[in-house]
């Protein structure tokens, strides 16, 4: 069976960038659909710490650029979300922690890069009384600076359940189908082909037509675009290794560690999330699981034991 359709848009990819996308084209009266290869947010999106930066990752060397000037209003334009008086009421969904931190330790060039970025952040970051510090922290025997950043974390389950819920008339599952593209003698898509096998006798193709196609699909960009005919646009990856820790009593942790290391990274980046079983787990992003793609995971569980 062969069916016929017409759209403004076509979006593939149900992470973070598609569904957003999604919300804003049909809130500007775009009439925008949405094809998932997979599980919404399965990918990237559910694997991330859910920190909505503000840019102190960039800041540490003592200056920002124009474009990490627009990343520092990040959390203020989605804090207005999840007050219901952003461009997306995501007032439904979860903030995990609404602090975020930067600890630096007391050696030299820690302090120096805290100093840094506390200099180009001015008037977004703030140091921690030590009667205010958190659990993690309070009663330490460690010293350093405590700072609070603009920073904070989301559930992104529960935001992208909530996106999700409210465009599912919008949102198609292509999971058991195989697509392409037919394009035109300038090399433009004229039409994006659906095949869908329920079974042998049951065989559906479904033909769509659109002005815009867009590719926020993660990792399957580059072999949408290679299947479109589009020339390859300069793509960042940026593969990470990551430590999970568990243990019993853990406290909650929402915080960069400024360190001794050499780069203008944070050492680490810790946030606190539920596993499978209700546990308490910690996700230990930053400069250790950028190093740890080149390590075997043995060796980096024993660094980064060794770090904490
Ligand atoms: C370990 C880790 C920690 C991170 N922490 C943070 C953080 O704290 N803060 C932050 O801002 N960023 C963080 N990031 C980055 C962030 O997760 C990504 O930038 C973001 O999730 C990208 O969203 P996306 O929608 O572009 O891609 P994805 O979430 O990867 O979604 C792409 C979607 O496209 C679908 N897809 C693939 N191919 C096709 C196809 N052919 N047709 C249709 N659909 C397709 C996939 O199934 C997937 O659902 C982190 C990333 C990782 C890996």
């Amino acid at each position: 069976m062969k069916s016929y359709y017409s759209c403004d848009i076509v979006l593939f990819g149900g992470g973070i960038a598609g569904l957003w996308l999604l919300h804003r084209l049909r809130q500007t009266g775009y009439n925008a659909v949405l094809l998932e290869a997979s599980k919404l947010g399965s990918e990237q999106t559910f694997r991330s710490q859910g920190i909505i930066h503000g840019g102190l990752k960039y800041s540490l060397s003592g200056s920002l650029s124009n474009a990490e000037n627009n990343i520092a209003r990040m959390p203020e334009r989605w804090r207005a979300c999840f007050r219901g008086q952003g461009e997306i009421d995501l007032s439904d969904s979860l903030i995990s922690s609404a602090r975020y931190y930067m600890w630096s330790n007391s050696g030299v060039r820690a302090k120096l890069k805290a100093y840094l970025g506390s200099k180009s952040l001015a008037g977004r970051i703030s140091i921690v009384e030590k009667s205010n510090y958190p659990k993690l922290f309070n009663g330490s025997a460690i010293s350093g600076t405590l700072y609070q950043l603009p920073d904070f974390t989301i559930d992104t389950e529960s935001v992208v359940r909530l996106l999700s819920s409210q465009m599912q008339e919008y949102i198609y599952s292509i999971e058991n189908s195989s697509t392409h593209f037919e394009l035109n003698k300038k090399g433009e898509i004229d039409n994006l082909i659906i095949d869908h096998d329920n079974s042998p006798s049951d065989q559906v193709t479904l033909k769509i037509k659109a002005q815009r196609f867009i590719f926020a699909a993660g990792l399957g960009n580059e072999k949408l675009i290679s299947s479109a005919g589009l020339r390859k646009p300069v793509a960042q990856r940026r593969p990470l290794q990551m430590v999970y820790l568990s243990k019993p009593g853990l406290p909650d942790a929402y915080v960069h560690i400024i360190g001794n290391n050499p780069s203008l990274n944070p050492q680490l980046t810790i946030t606190t999330h539920e596993g499978a079983d209700g546990e308490v787990v910690w996700y230990l992003g930053g400069e250790v699981a950028e190093n740890g793609v080149k390590k075997t995971s043995g060796i980096l569980i024993d660094e980064t034991r060794a770090l904490l």
